[in-house]
């Protein structure tokens, strides 16, 4: 089970994750917990680094510090009271720990890939172990556990690290031992390379933690706890009778969060599906709502189209040369100069005249997009390279899909009755998904429209 940021906020989000905790063992249920950080720490540490080498003096680390005391200490006090003591000189040391990683920062000047890593893993550090405390304050035997100790070996690849094979037999060597035993506690979020040093797992990578812990023990269920009833068929912002689904297969789940839909680490899904093991998405604050439940293959039902994601921080990028014409190295140009600079490619779409490539990026990658590739439009690999930011992606995402014909015929015409001007169009292999590219203004029109069309509000599916 993995509690999320917003489920262990306070002392009274604790107590509630303990309670959940508690219900479940007396049923008989082993379990191992995975929890994140506080709701917002991290996002505390990753600015506080990153404005560390080019600030004029360090004098927001002490505040900082102080802060994730007070904070931590409040939530200790109100949660395990009978730990006070023990927990908080833990606290304590990793504060002073971390508060001459960051004075370090400031004196080098530098922030390593490596020493951001640590510094951000630090909100789990804090948290878990008052997590652990509550429980053994409630009578349940329980220990903590860093994302290393817990097993998880990884790729180098600092802040988006994956999971190797070897982790699975690590964990279940590591972790195995202490189901039934105890409630083990592990800090979401983090592993370590094979030569020891830490990894983060991208962002919201607790979810992902759990799943590879999961299928390191071979778990019945792997259950994501978090501040929503489950997954939904759209963004409620967006859509406000959007509503929770009963079920979900892996692949649409991964398309759903590969396109933006906040769901879950898109890789969590991963580990899972390759042990086949069933993944439910529930509500620590209305733990008697089922949820949402992850399998192989999702309920089947008459609807082809399950869900929408509907993204706006993304931009499109135009590439125009008729030198693309019949020459195949220029795709192989374009791709990897984008991956040297560390852009995410989300869509792809080529004309079959071959002159124009268009891409969809994240709005946050695109300056340095445009500067690689206008490296290319230099050297004359390509002619010209344009973007616009006023764009939005929409994803249609239903397994259904696949072998359904028309799909693609009724998710258009319903928006060409609506007057959505539909400015690219990319459908994976998978058939799982439909996305196109709309402006920006249409984005809200067009997913609204396709809700409709697919009567997505309608709770055929329970
Ligand atoms: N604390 C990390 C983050 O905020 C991991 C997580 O919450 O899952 O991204
Ligand atoms: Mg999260």
């Amino acid at each position: 089970m993995k509690f999320g940021g917003t489920s262990v906020a306070d002392a009274q989000c604790i107590s509630r994750v303990v309670d959940i905790l508690e219900d479940h063992r007396q049923a008989g249920d082993e379990i191992a917990v995975v929890v994140s950080a506080q709701r917002g720490v991290t996002d505390q540490l990753i600015e506080a680094a990153s404005a560390l080498p080019t600030a004029k003096d360090p004098a927001a680390i002490v505040p900082l510090i102080q802060a994730l005391s007070k904070r931590h200490m409040t939530t200790l006090e109100g949660a395990a009271p009978d730990s006070i003591a023990e927990v908080g000189s833990i606290i304590e040391e990793h504060l002073i720990n971390l508060q001459n990683i960051l004075f370090a920062v400031y004196n080098l000047r530098e922030l390593t890939p490596r020493s951001k890593d640590y510094i951000i893993s630090f909100g789990e550090r804090l948290l878990a172990p008052i997590v652990s405390a509550a429980l053994r304050q409630r009578g349940t035997p329980s220990t903590v556990l860093d994302g290393c100790e817990a097993g998880i070996l990884t790729t180098p690849q600092h802040g988006e690290s994956t999971s190797l094979p070897e982790s699975d037999d690590r964990i279940k060597r590591k972790i195995g031992p202490l189901l039934g035993k105890e409630v083990p506690v592990i800090m979401g979020f983090m592993g370590c390379t094979r030569d020891g040093s830490l990894t983060t797992l991208g962002r919201s990578g607790s979810d992902y933690s759990a799943s590879i812990i999961g299928a390191g023990i071979d778990a019945d269920e792997i259950w994501i706890w978090t501040d929503v009833d489950g997954i939904m068929t759209c963004d409620p912002r967006v859509i406000k009778d959007a509503r929770v689904m009963h079920s979900l297969s892996y692949l649409e789940v991964m398309e759903l969060s590969y396109f933006g839909a906040k769901v879950m680490h898109p890789r969590s899904i991963e580990p899972a599906m390759r042990k086949n093991i069933l993944v439910r998405v529930k509500n620590t604050f209305n733990p008697g709502h089922p949820g949402t439940v992850i399998v192989r293959n999702g309920q089947r039902d008459h609807r082809v189209v399950k869900a929408l994601t509907y993204i706006d921080k993304v931009a499109a990028i135009n590439i125009n040369g008729a030198q693309m014409i019949g020459r195949p190295g220029v795709a192989k140009a374009i791709f990897s100069i984008l991956a040297d600079h560390e852009v995410n490619v989300m869509m792809i779409s080529q004309g079959s005249s071959e002159a124009n490539i268009s891409l969809i990026v994240d709005e946050a990658h695109l300056p340095v997009a445009v500067e690689a590739l206008g490296a290319l439009a230099k050297q004359g690999v390509v002619r010209e390279v344009t973007a616009n930011r006023d764009v939005c992606a929409v994803a249609v995402v239903g397994a259904g899909m696949a072998g359904a014909p028309g799909t693609g015929g009724r998710i258009f015409t319903a928006l060409g009755k609506a007057g959505v001007n539909v400015m690219m169009i990319s459908q994976g292999s998978s058939e799982a998904n439909i996305s196109f590219v709309v402006s920006q203004n249409d984005g809200p029109r067009a997913v609204r429209v396709l809700h409709d069309e697919f009567r997505l509000s309608e709770g055929s599916d329970e």
